[in-house]
């Protein structure tokens, strides 16, 4: 039967386009039904990350951070540009472009591996099959050994601010504006707010953040996310916690954003809206009635810890089955749902998955909060090194935050680590892959660094577990 594969996968996201090319690679006959149109209106893989997520996010705060540094950093280097220009369109073709070859990659590796990329939209029928609706809205079948939702998430919607894809816009529409808003207004101060509103800020914009719940990145170990506050304070974000928004009006060329705090009820006006209050499953319509898939009460794709949905032969990965929305915990769990199907082990560690928000300074942890160990009455040491004493942060002008670190206080295996500061996206990696290898405190502590690196950061951090840092002074 042609429409007949071992595989069919519905979504081409980090977790369906990495699940397809593995059981791709386990000589499993694959296809991947992707719905994807992009800006130019061109099928397209890569799902939310490549598209609208990670990859051009990471761009335009990599093109800011230069504006940034010409502005802020350079003059103490005694460099000075006269007559600089900051162009927006070129700066938005340069993401267009990269967003393109990226994408363009998958379905280069999607031909290599041989698995077949089936355009339209899937839907999870009774008996492992797929129907197919193609963009002509022409209809098909795939008939499957097995099948792998990957269907992603959607940002969540406020009904008090409705998007119109100008004034108020979402993610997608945060990452798209050709010009510098003079004021804009972001609503949630989670971590695609904060990243989006460091790039509009660097670029110029006055930026007001409002978030509804008290307590700034509740998910962040306190002494990191209260330093991060501070600092984002300091570059001119305006934070403002606790406040709930209800209700937006627009009039002229400016939208009014009414929101409740503890002292009553407030309104800012600001030229343009970003709405980035989280995201939801993409469950609507995505099994026929028949089929019987169970969701959650939120909406999001029942699982076990192996990704297998109720229906024998049926497995979901990435945001469609919540947890963290991570493309790389999607990824993992495409490749452990790939590995399972063609009877290998597959397995994944659900507590070694690295989180970076990738602000300025940058932020990045693994394994458990400070406080997390106290609720779960665990016993721990800590140990931190502040950037501000590593020869290399300086250097750089990264002289901010720290590396902490806690062991168990009996065992010394490393329960958590926690960075704020230069490449903190890179430096978690040194922790994650010791809390994989079961490192204690003193095995990090007794690996030699590189000197002059940030890494000597987290050795520091490692040896102050021990009350043994050599370059603070340890109480
Ligand atoms: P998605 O990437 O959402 O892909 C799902 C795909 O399924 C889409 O292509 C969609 O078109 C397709 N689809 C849906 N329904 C159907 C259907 N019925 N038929 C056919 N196709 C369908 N994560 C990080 O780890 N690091 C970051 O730096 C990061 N930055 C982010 C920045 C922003 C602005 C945003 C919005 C997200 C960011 N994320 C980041 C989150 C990350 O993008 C998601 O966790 C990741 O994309 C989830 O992967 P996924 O494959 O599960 O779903
Ligand atoms: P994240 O889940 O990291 O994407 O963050 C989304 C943030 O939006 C959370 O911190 C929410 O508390 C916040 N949020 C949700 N609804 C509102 C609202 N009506 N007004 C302000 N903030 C909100």
């Amino acid at each position: 039967m042609a429409n007949s594969y071992d595989v069919v996968v519905i979504g081409a996201g980090p977790a369906g386009y990495v699940a397809a090319i593995r059981c791709a690679q386990l000589g499993l006959s694959t296809a991947c039904v992707e719905e994807w149109i992009n800006q130019m209106g061109e099928p397209a893989l890569g799902g939310t990350c490549l598209n609208v997520g990670c990859i051009p996010s990471k761009t335009l705060l990599e093109s800011s951070e230069h504006v940034h540094r010409l502005h802020d950093v350079f003059p103490n280097h005694g460099i000075s540009v006269k007559g600089l220009k900051v162009d927006i369109k070129q700066m938005q073709a340069r993401k267009d472009d990269i967003v393109g070859q990226l994408t363009g990659g998958i379905a280069a590796l999607f031909k290599a591996n041989g698995v077949v990329w089936v355009k339209g939209r899937g839907r999870l029928l009774a008996n492992k099959q797929v129907e197919v609706t193609d963009h002509n809205g022409k209809t098909d079948t795939l008939q499957a050994g097995d099948i792998i939702l990957a269907t992603g998430s959607r940002p969540v919607e406020l009904d008090a601010a409705r998007t119109d894809g100008d004034m108020i816009v979402d993610s997608t529409g945060g990452l798209n504006f050709t010009e510098v808003p003079k004021r804009l207004g972001i609503i949630g101060a989670g971590v695609i707010g904060l990243e989006l509103g460091s790039v509009w800020k660097r670029l110029g914009s006055e930026v007001v953040m409002l978030e509804a719940v008290d307590q700034f990145l509740a998910p962040v170990d306190e002494q990191v996310s209260k330093e991060a506050l501070r600092q984002f304070k300091k570059q001119g974000l305006d934070i403002r916690l606790g406040a709930r928004v209800t209700g937006t009006s627009k009039g002229g060329k400016l939208v009014t954003v009414n929101y409740k705090d503890k002292d009553g009820d407030h309104a800012i006006r600001v030229d343009k809206l970003m709405v980035c209050v989280g995201r939801r499953p993409c469950t609507d319509n995505l099994a026929a009635l028949e089929a019987d898939l169970l969701l959650d009460e939120r909406g999001f794709v029942h699982v076990d810890h192996q990704c297998r949905t109720n229906l024998p032969g049926v497995y979901a990965v990435g945001d469609v089955v919540g947890g963290p929305m991570l493309a790389h915990k999607g990824s993992e769990e495409g490749i452990m749902v790939a590995e399972i199907i063609a009877g290998e082990h597959g397995a994944m560690n659900y507590d070694t998955i690295p989180w970076v928000i990738y602000t300025n300074p940058e932020i990045a942890w693994v394994g458990k909060t400070e406080q997390a160990l106290k609720t779960e009455g665990i016993d721990y040491r800590v140990g931190s090194f502040p950037f501000a004493a590593n020869g290399r942060a300086k250097a750089m002008d990264g002289a901010v935050g720290m590396v902490k670190l806690m062991a168990d206080a009996r065992t010394d295996a490393i329960l958590g680590a926690h960075i704020i500061g230069p490449m903190a996206s890179e430096l978690i990696q040194e922790l994650v892959l010791a809390m994989e290898f079961g490192a204690s405190s003193e095995d990090l502590a007794r690996t030699i660094h590189g000197h002059p690196t940030l890494y000597e950061a987290v050795h520091e951090a490692a040896l102050a577990v021990e009350g043994m840092a050599i370059h603070k002074i340890n109480k």
